[in-house]
């Protein structure tokens, strides 16, 4: 039933012309405002990004609805994380055309520090795995609108020489802490480490105790 749906908007939405692409833009579906962010970055205003987590969703138990779904189906580059949002690798699998960036193929995942057996999927704390995506984002982008290869590479450098600075100001601000212990809801800090930092989460690997999206605002990765 629902796949019908889905069939049935794809064909309201294509049955004009050639496969979305009216408004000249690469179409980018992201998984969760870090990927959505970097392919904001990555593909100024050749791109439209839809990011599939909306504000206030729990992006690790993320539900799509049909627009979400539909997005996947157009675009011409899904990015992800596999392993992270199974709603978003379950509908990636079923209805994307395009092309898929996986960001935990580029990001070099580690495993959680109380959990060697699982890779920690909060990559996006560490500046300089997020410039990794950034990019892999990059050269996917290249593919789909290769007329522009030249501008996501030198958006892709620009967004590098920024991560790297941070990454800096990280490391000398704070190399002088009197303690390096950070309390987190759950466990999205383990790659704040290379600081120094030493993360205790009150819910475990979790987001939220009973894995249900919270009743109130705030959108947590
Ligand atoms: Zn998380």
């Amino acid at each position: 039933m629902r796949l019908l749906l889905v069939l049935g908007l794809l064909l309201a939405t294509t049955a004009c012309g050639s496969l979305g692409n009216d408004s000249g833009k690469v179409r980018v579906a992201a998984g969760f405002y870090p990927l959505a962010w970097t392919a904001e970055r990555i593909g100024g205003h050749r791109v439209d990004v839809t990011n599939l987590t909306q504000p206030g969703a729990e992006p690790h138990d993320l539900e799509l609805t049909i627009k979400e779904t539909v997005a996947i189906a157009e675009a011409d580059l899904v990015v992800y994380e596999k392993g992270f949002q199974p709603a978003v690798d379950d509908s990636v699998a079923q209805n994307a055309q395009g092309a898929t960036l996986d960001a935990a193929t580029v990001a070099d995942l580690e495993p959680f520090a109380d959990q060697p057996d699982e890779l920690d999927p909060h990559f996006w704390q560490d500046p300089l795995r997020l410039a990794d995506v950034g990019d892999a984002i990059a050269a996917e982008l290249s593919k789909a609108d290769p007329k522009h290869a030249a501008a996501y590479d030198a958006h892709a450098r620009a967004l590098r020489r920024q991560l790297v600075a941070l990454d800096h100001e990280y490391a000398t601000g704070l190399a002088d802490c009197a303690r390096h212990t950070i309390v987190a809801t759950h466990d999205a800090f383990g790659y704040l480490r290379k600081y120094g930092l030493h993360v205790e989460p009150i819910t475990g690997l979790s987001p939220t105790p009973s894995r249900r999206p919270p009743t109130s605002g705030g959108s947590r990765t």
